[in-house]
């Protein structure tokens, strides 16, 4: 059965070297018969999609409980539900999606039409980390599949429950030419980097997609890269404290702050500080219960490493809220760390876990200027009532994307694309911004041959043709 086999180990196959040749190679040949191209196939695909997830609902929250003790309702609003929401999207505007854009010709090619055709890109590679590890799996895979390309999904390893679950899922409702999984570790995708796919989209850590980038530039792939970083949520002083602390306490601990786009730290206005701390806490207390240790449905850590990682940041001295820890089962309570400074360890690299340091500023514009100067983050949010100053935020400083008065939402939203910038990633999915991601823009003019403009040719005057 799925949970016996879960817990023996030693049966989790990886695939072998060959088998990974023989995978590419059908796949090449599939995708070269032109199977994936029409628009019945593509939505067929889909909708087999969508039911391979509704037969297996219950399968998916055990091994999402497994992975990362997620509950229904976090498992449902993160992953499965925002899966049925993009999947339904793709159908309802796959027809119009593959069509081609109709552009206007200037004057100088009279008689022509121009047009933009969508075309699949072929064979494409999704890499996928652990901490959502179904819908940051699936989610690429709806717009490689709606651009009609073939796909080889590399879920992580580290989730190791519903990497296997999605190998089983995948291999009963889809022909493995055309879509497939392939489970393993870091052996597994450097074997794979080394095929010549024609898209690979990867989300995962900074350092890995340096990695990614290095192997796709081999075979001059195209790659999108969804990353990470430290993502900033800004209170000003006349910032709705309450729902302010509300929407970043819930962001934040979401899935034990394992969220790529989750505020990985909050920079308060010293006059409002003392009163969202308080909130905050209120609010933990609130959503997670006075012993979120104790709190069946609170998310664990991924694995002891991270675990560890973690811990190191619990410095007793600064924590006005949680700390907490239970090693055996990898929880780390919701933890608020204050008078956090830039040069502390906390504030080096990406959080990544419940752990929220506090910082400080008397003028708005000195900490916008602190953190324009590092990473582009790869979301923002700012808090504030003041129409002027939410705008001069988001335009002063560069970030993937973000929300204002909010946390985390913007994603959820298909009519906007995420992604990241610079040291958070580049490229943008979901809706038909995932569509457009896996399809190659093929430009067309079609001439006409009733007449020939001269100017073009050697002596011809540009006034007369265009007359
Ligand atoms: P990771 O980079 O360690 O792993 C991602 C994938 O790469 C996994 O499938 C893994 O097996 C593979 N991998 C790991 N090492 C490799 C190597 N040396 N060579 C080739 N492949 C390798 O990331 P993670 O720990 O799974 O995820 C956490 C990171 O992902 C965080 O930085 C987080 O911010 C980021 N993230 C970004 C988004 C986004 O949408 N932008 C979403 C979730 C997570």
């Amino acid at each position: 059965t799925f949970t016996s086999y879960l817990s023996n180990s030693k049966h989790r196959g990886e695939i072998s070297l060959d088998q990974i040749k023989e995978t590419f190679t059908n796949q090449q040949a599939y995708f070269l018969n032109g199977n994936t191209v029409d628009y019945e196939f593509r939505k067929k695909q889909l909708e087999t999609l969508k039911q391979m997830l509704k037969d297996n609902e219950t399968k998916i929250y055990l091994s999402l409980k497994m992975d990362l003790n997620k509950s229904k309702h976090e498992a449902f609003t993160t992953e499965l539900g925002f899966l049925y929401t993009e999947i339904d999207f793709a159908i309802k505007n796959l027809r119009y999606w593959m069509a081609p854009d109709k552009v206007p010709s200037p004057l100088t090619h009279k008689g022509s039409k121009s047009y933009i055709m969508k075309e699949p890109y072929g064979v494409t590679l999704v890499i996928s980390p652990w901490n959502y590890p179904l819908q940051l799996a699936l989610a690429p895979v709806i717009g490689a599949i709606a651009a009609g390309n073939c796909v080889i999904l590399k879920p992580s390893e580290l989730a190791k429950s519903t990497s296997y679950l999605l190998a089983e899922m995948v291999k009963s409702y889809f022909d493995g030419s055309f879509f497939t999984v392939i489970e393993g570790g870091k052996e597994t995708t450097t074997e794979l980097l080394t095929y010549p796919f024609d898209y690979i989209f990867f989300t995962g850590s900074k350092n890995v997609g340096k990695v990614i980038m290095r192997a796709a530039s081999e075979h001059l792939t195209p790659v999108t890269l969804e990353l990470g970083g430290k993502s900033p949520a800004i209170v000003d002083q006349d910032a709705n404290i309450n729902l302010a602390a509300k929407r970043i306490v819930w962001g934040k601990f979401t899935n034990a702050g394992q969220t790529c786009v989750a505020p990985d730290y909050v920079i308060v206005h010293e006059k409002v500080k003392f009163r969202l701390l308080k909130a905050m806490i209120k609010q933990i207390k609130a959503l997670y219960g006075k012993d979120p240790l104790k709190n069946k449905d609170y998310t664990r850590i991924i694995n002891v490493q991270h675990f560890e990682r973690l811990e190191q940041f619990l410095n007793e001295e600064k924590i006005v809220h949680g700390g907490n820890v239970d090693k055996e089962e990898l929880l780390i309570e919701p933890t608020i760390l204050d008078k956090v400074s830039w040069n502390d360890d906390v504030m080096k690299d990406e959080i990544f876990g419940p752990i929220l340091p506090i910082l400080m500023f008397t003028s708005l514009d000195d900490a916008l200027f602190k953190i324009k100067s590092g990473d582009k983050p790869l979301a923002l949010y700012y808090f504030g009532e003041d129409d002027k100053t939410q705008q001069q935020v988001v335009e002063y400083l560069s970030f993937g994307g973000g929300s204002i008065n909010d946390s985390l939402y913007h994603l959820a939203n298909p009519h906007l694309p995420f992604g990241g910038v610079g040291a958070s990633g580049m490229g943008s999915y979901h809706g038909k911004f995932s569509f457009d991601t896996f399809s190659h823009h093929k430009s067309i003019l079609k001439q006409t041959t009733k007449f020939d403009m001269p100017f073009r040719y050697p002596g011809g005057k540009i006034s007369e043709s265009i007359a």
